[in-house]
């Protein structure tokens, strides 16, 4: 192929949708590759956050995503191990949706649009030189080129270490410690319209309604912890959910759903946005916050804002690419490294036994402490 796109954005997660969208809105000719094919399954606990259900309706998604009959979500329950929980409102409505649903019809409306979408396609190489880039791709053993002025890695929390020339420098951005990331669609489950939160030995189990009267379950797991737990996603949801006794009897007369089982590992979780390295990040490649803070899509869509609009200036000619560059980490460090370091903290304390002991009871005395925690792990209204 000798044309060349002015911008090529690697996986069509909800991060590569948006940012695809907002370029091609702009008159940019826009490529999207993923090296699945949609509909597909996604590790993810499904809960759309008030914030991303505004940054959808800034992209002009709201008719798709009405079409999509989400389940609607106003409450979170935290379940502690020892059994005690806690209920806070959120600060609006979420929204319970599959990702199979969710970013199948973001592709559609993104076609529409004019991107270029092109599945079942792995990105195997990019190359810098003076005026763009080349960008290698792999398709049923047949290997394609194509040139790019501009090139985006939405491509999710793998980092893909041999994409580049230019090694990853020392990662100090993302933490040790590995985890493990599952979900499976599940039916028999009373589907209360709440997202709910298991703390369990190692990790959490979220459970949030889903499309057809499906519960989501899904859990962000010590890779320590799930050694030795079996196989299968849902022999590894039993062993954990054994350390909480709510959680035994939640699952009771839980089926799980064929084919909607999927795991992700290793998940590291970021210390500090990765924002640029040979080429702009976004969504998780760029910050992965703990999955409890139900806020990773939110991050997918502000963080492709961000971009978008840097991109856009870059494109026209108005700025270099060192500018951008320089730009772009520093918004993203504006943005993001707040909600890292609050994340992270609320990570930790719910999985400390001297915490959760009194937390429930201090939230029951002064309800709006709640409120702080879910307000402290979100990321503030768009304003862009
Ligand atoms: C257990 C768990 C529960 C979670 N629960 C929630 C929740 O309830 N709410 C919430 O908001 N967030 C949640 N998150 C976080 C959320 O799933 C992510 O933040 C979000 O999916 C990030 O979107 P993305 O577009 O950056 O990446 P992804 O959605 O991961 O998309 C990346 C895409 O890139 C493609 N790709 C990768 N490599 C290549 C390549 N070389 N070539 C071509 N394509 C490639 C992949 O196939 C994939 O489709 C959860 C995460 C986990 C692990």
């Amino acid at each position: 192929m000798n044309r060349i796109m002015d911008a090529v954005v690697v996986g069509g997660g909800i991060a590569g949708c948006s940012l695809a969208k907002q370029l091609a809105d702009l008159g940019w000719e826009t490529m999207l590759l993923d090296r699945q094919v949609f509909p597909r399954h996604k590790a993810c606990g499904e809960f759309l956050s008030p914030e991303s259900l505004e940054m959808l309706s800034k992209l002009g998604l709201d008719s798709v995503m009405e079409s999509l009959q989400p389940q609607l979500i106003s409450k979170a329950r935290l379940v502690f191990e020892h059994g005690d929980l806690i209920e806070v409102p959120l600060p609006g409505l979420a929204w319970g949706i599959s990702r199979y649903k969710l970013d199948a019809a973001l592709h559609e409306a993104i076609v529409q649009g004019g991107v270029v979408v092109r599945t079942g396609m792995t990105v195997i190489s990019i190359k810098q030189h003076d005026d763009g880039y080349e960008v290698q791709m792999k398709q049923r053993g047949e290997v394609e080129v194509i040139q790019a002025r501009t090139v985006y890695a939405a491509w999710g929390s793998h980092r893909h270490a041999n994409i580049f020339v230019e090694p990853y420098p020392l990662d100090s951005n993302t933490s040790k410690q590995s985890y493990v990331g599952i979900k499976s669609h599940y039916a028999g489950m009373d589907s209360e319209l709440v997202t709910e939160l298991y703390f369990v030995k190692g990790g959490y189990v979220g459970i949030s309604p889903v499309e057809n009267g499906y519960s989501n379950v899904a859990a962000l797991l010590d890779m320590e912890v799930v050694k030795g737990a079996g196989t299968t996603v849902p022999a590894i949801l039993e062993a954990a959910s054994r350390a909480n006794p709510q959680l035994v009897e939640r699952m009771k007369h839980a089926v799980p759903i064929e084919a909607t089982q999927v795991s992700i590992a290793p998940v590291h979780l970021s210390l500090h946005p990765l924002a640029w390295h040979v080429i702009p990040h976004l969504g998780d490649a760029a910050v992965v916050i703990p999955p409890l803070c139900g806020d990773g899509m939110s991050i997918a869509l502000r963080s492709s804002f961000l971009c978008c609009a840097l991109a856009n200036k870059y494109l026209r000619g108005e700025i270099s690419r060192t500018f951008w560059q320089e730009e772009y980490t520093q918004a993203m460090n504006r943005e993001f490294a707040g909600l890292i370091r609050r994340g992270r903290l609320a990570h930790t304390l719910c999985s400390m036994p001297s915490v959760t002991r009194w937390f429930p009871s201090a939230v029951r005395f002064c309800p709006p402490l709640g409120k702080v925690l879910v307000k402290a792990t979100r990321l503030k209204s768009y304003n862009g």
